[in-house]
């Protein structure tokens, strides 16, 4: 089943649940300052989870864009992860509860995407009776594949608000990609068991203290990854393997001259780019630009991220655009905001691209003598100063120049950079308080007076000479 496919599904699936299908909100979420991205389908619902705004109906279905910069190390490394991707997700504000959202999670995926009952396993919260209940009695969900785990990973909270629970849903990929562990379970990393769908029962307020009170108005969010689930359906070993990348990934090997799924080395470098080529794309179209803060460094951290591992494929020249130009073709029509701002997005990212090919090469040469210099001194800290002079003078994101020293063993003092950063911001600040000084109406005036020396004001005489 090709991604489009899912998306389809999914959405005529609830839609005939009663949910309304709304589009896409902006990767950049609406009036939270809080927020950088929106990183899950519930974060432009959020003021009717909290109560700050009432929806115009309770049920709603949406695929929406997700970017995750937590996650941009696990890129290339593990088969799951990506910064951007999209959800699939139903809610209900007030409306239906853990009963309807764990039945139709299950009759969709096991009816509609056809998945065997016996490769599904799911999780609960610690003391979730209620969803133990309806998984086993009412799904018929045999209890040892029902695992209840703790609150890092099975209750949904953040801060004082709205909270609760959560179930998640796992398929097993098999014996042969797991650990071989007797504990190798769906809490184990190994990659065996893979979560596809998570389902946040909303049903307390946590207040200051950290008291929890169950809502009157609970409430459901839910989030399936498309990609996860297109690697289940297409049985392909990764999401890089699936349809949505394969297209991304083989069209940027053909311009860097290399082929995928032959070397390890090639694959990362193509996934990473994929990825971040897709981030940067869609993370641009809704409005963010390259800067040295805020949203504007993570896009520029994952654009030279991408062009770093363009450089590991002897890749000198701008090509990001060219694959971004992919990106747009394939998604514009789920996404036609990429279409109508597709000369912009482009020029920004060759723009980019432009602007960091100068450093890039110097900046890795020096990196490269710097360890070797280290290596014979017996040393395997990068110094701070020397990492804030390759992200000052060639442009290196510090997490950049931490990835390319971790990958030759060496380590980076962050306490140094961070010390020199700050330095380099309180001189900032001075050189500017210097500037707000001599703008101020007063300063301007005694410069003023300096200059021209004792003035009359005449400006009554000679306006009424010239009106006349
Ligand atoms: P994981 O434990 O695998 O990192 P998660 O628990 O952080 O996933 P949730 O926050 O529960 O993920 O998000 C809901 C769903 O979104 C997940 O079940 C998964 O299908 C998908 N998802 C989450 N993070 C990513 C990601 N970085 N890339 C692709 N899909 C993701
Ligand atoms: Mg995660
Ligand atoms: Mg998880
Ligand atoms: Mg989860």
């Amino acid at each position: 089943m090709l991604a489009r496919e899912i998306r389809e599904k999914f959405l005529k699936f609830f839609e005939s649940k009663g949910h309304k299908i709304l589009p896409s909100a902006s990767l950049i979420p609406a009036n939270d300052p809080s927020l950088l991205w929106t990183a899950a389908g519930m974060v432009p619902f959020k003021p009717y989870f909290t109560g700050a705004a009432v929806p115009e109906v309770r049920r709603v279905t949406t695929c929406q864009k997700c970017l995750r910069t937590p996650d941009i190390e696990s890129v290339g490394r593990t088969a799951r992860h990506h910064t951007f991707f999209e959800m699939l997700g139903n809610f209900s504000f007030g409306d239906y509860f853990k009963k309807e959202a764990i039945t139709w999670a299950w009759e969709f995926v096991t009816e509609h995407l056809g998945i065997s009952k016996d490769k599904l396993y799911i999780t609960i919260y610690l003391d979730d009776d209620e969803a133990f209940d309806i998984w086993h009695n009412v799904v018929g969900v045999p209890a040892e594949r029902i695992t209840r785990l703790g609150k890092d990973t099975n209750f949904w909270e953040i801060g004082v608000g709205p909270c609760g629970p959560c179930s998640e849903i796992y398929v097993d990929l098999g014996p042969e990609k797991g650990c071989g562990s007797p504990d190798c379970g769906v809490a184990c990393d190994c990659g065996r068991f893979l979560e596809i769908w998570n389902l946040v029962f909303i049903q307390f307020f946590r207040d200051e203290q950290g008291n929890y009170t169950p809502l009157e108005q609970k409430g459901i969010d839910t989030g399936m990854g498309l990609e996860r689930v297109a690697s289940v359906l297409q049985g392909v070993p990764s999401n890089f393997d699936t349809d949505i990348f394969r297209e991304i990934m083989d069209y940027a090997a053909q311009i860097l001259g290399v082929k995928y799924g032959y070397d390890e080395k090639v694959d990362v470098a193509l996934k990473v780019i994929a990825d971040h080529t897709r981030a940067i794309t869609f993370a641009i179209t809704d409005g963010a630009l390259p800067s040295n803060e805020g949203r504007g460094y993570v896009i520029r951290r994952l654009l030279r991220r991408a062009l770093r591992f363009g450089r590991l494929l002897d890749r000198e020249e701008p090509f990001l655009h060219l694959v971004a130009a992919k990106v747009i073709e394939q998604m514009g029509d789920v996404y036609p905001e990429l279409k109508e701002k597709a000369d912009h997005t482009l020029k920004i990212i060759k723009l980019e691209e432009e602007k960091f090919r100068e450093t890039l090469n110097q900046g890795l040469s020096m990196l490269a003598e710097l360890m070797e210099r280290l290596t014979q001194e017996g040393k395997k800290e990068i110094p701070g100063h020397l990492a804030f002079k390759l992200y000052d003078t060639y442009g290196f994101p510090i997490e950049l120049t931490k990835e390319i020293a971790e990958e030759k063993g060496f380590t980076v003092d962050e306490e140094g950079f961070k010390q020199q950063m700050e330095e380099q911001r309180r001189r900032a600040r001075e050189a500017r308080e210097d500037v707000d000084y001599l703008s101020t109406r007063d300063a301007f005036l005694k410069q003023l007076k300096e200059e021209l020396g004792e003035v009359t004001f005449v400006g009554y005489e000679k306006l009424s000479e010239s009106t006349e």
